[in-house]
């Protein structure tokens, strides 16, 4: 890797692996624990830095001075990559999703405040621009500039978020992971040993697309074992929304556990994964590991 991309990776922690006591798990024979990606870094968001660790070696390999991409007003994707360029002395754009608002948001605030160049487009527009995938696709593109799609989909998305299991040294059954693009849950179908169990749970609703997206991602090679599986009816309502179980669960389970969540994507996947323990879904003896990726910024409104 680029040296500065290397002096960037040096500011990273290294994230727990935290055990989750609850006496119904205790009741279920199962064990939870949480890989806590929320503090791999103050302000790069869990799973975004898996993400966009190789598209920036790809970046600056190819010598390109300028990262585009796009997102809505509230992303954690954006929120890292401002961040991220503006330390490695990258220019930033990107394209949000609706009209400019009247007072930006914090997220919003925290991308010009990185030099982020900021292009609100509209609804339709932005539909448009998702069927831009390789690094070269978007058209127009200024040959000093390097496109990433939203939430940083990618190919090599899948390498980065493959060294999360390098870093798990204990044996377990089931990986939980959000989903958005499920860009993190197909780097941990591709990267997980095949016996392993694989869950996501789409923070989106009528996500059924995304059984098929994570095919593109692995190029349809993980066709034969099918040890994954999406879970659709865990979005409460839809991207973004919340309910109030959901937001009870959410202030419960930070002040028991002491581990901060955000409704959208990692609260949403533990409050279904906790309904999930609670009927039997997973066998007495299993040991599960649900990922924390972070996000915590976008609680800010
Ligand atoms: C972006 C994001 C996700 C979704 O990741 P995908 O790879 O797009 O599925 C999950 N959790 C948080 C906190 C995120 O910011």
């Amino acid at each position: 890797m680029q040296s500065p991309l290397l002096e960037l990776e040096r500011q990273f922690f290294p994230s727990p692996l935290t055990r989750i006591n609850e006496p119904f798990f205790t009741a279920r024979k199962v064990e939870l624990w949480l890989k806590r990606d929320d503090l791999l870094h103050p302000i790069i968001s869990g799973n975004k830095w898996r993400k966009l660790k190789y598209c920036l070696h790809h970046a600056l390999a190819l010598k390109k001075t300028t990262l585009i991409s796009m997102g809505g007003a509230y992303s954690n994707h954006l929120h890292a990559l401002a961040f991220v360029g503006k330390t490695l002395s990258l220019q930033t754009k990107a394209f949000i999703r609706g009209e400019q608002p009247a007072q930006l948001n914090p997220t919003l605030r925290d991308l010009v405040e990185n030099g982020m160049e900021l292009e609100f487009i509209s609804r339709s527009a932005y539909r448009q621009l998702r069927n831009f995938k390789a690094w070269d696709a978007l058209p127009d593109l200024k040959s000093d500039a390097y496109w990433i799609p939203e939430g940083g989909a990618t190919e090599l998305a899948l390498i980065g978020v493959g060294e999360i299991l390098a870093e798990i040294n204990q044996d377990y059954n089931v990986l939980c992971t959000a989903c958005g693009t499920a860009t993190t849950l197909a780097g941990l179908i591709k990267a997980a040993p095949k016996e392993k169990q694989l869950l996501g749970f789409a923070a989106l609703k009528g996500a059924d697309f995304l059984n098929t997206d994570v095919h593109a991602l692995l190029k349809n090679q993980s066709g034969l074992a099918k040890n994954w599986q999406l879970k659709l009816d865990a979005h409460c309502g839809g991207f973004g929304k919340t309910t109030p179980a959901l937001l009870d669960f959410i202030r419960d389970f930070e002040q028991r556990q002491q581990i901060p969540l955000e409704p959208i994507y990692t609260g949403k996947m533990l409050f279904a994964l906790y309904g999930l323990i609670a009927e039997g879904f997973f066998p007495a003896g299993q040991k599960i590991i649900a990922l924390h990726t972070g996000g915590l910024q976008g609680k800010r409104r």
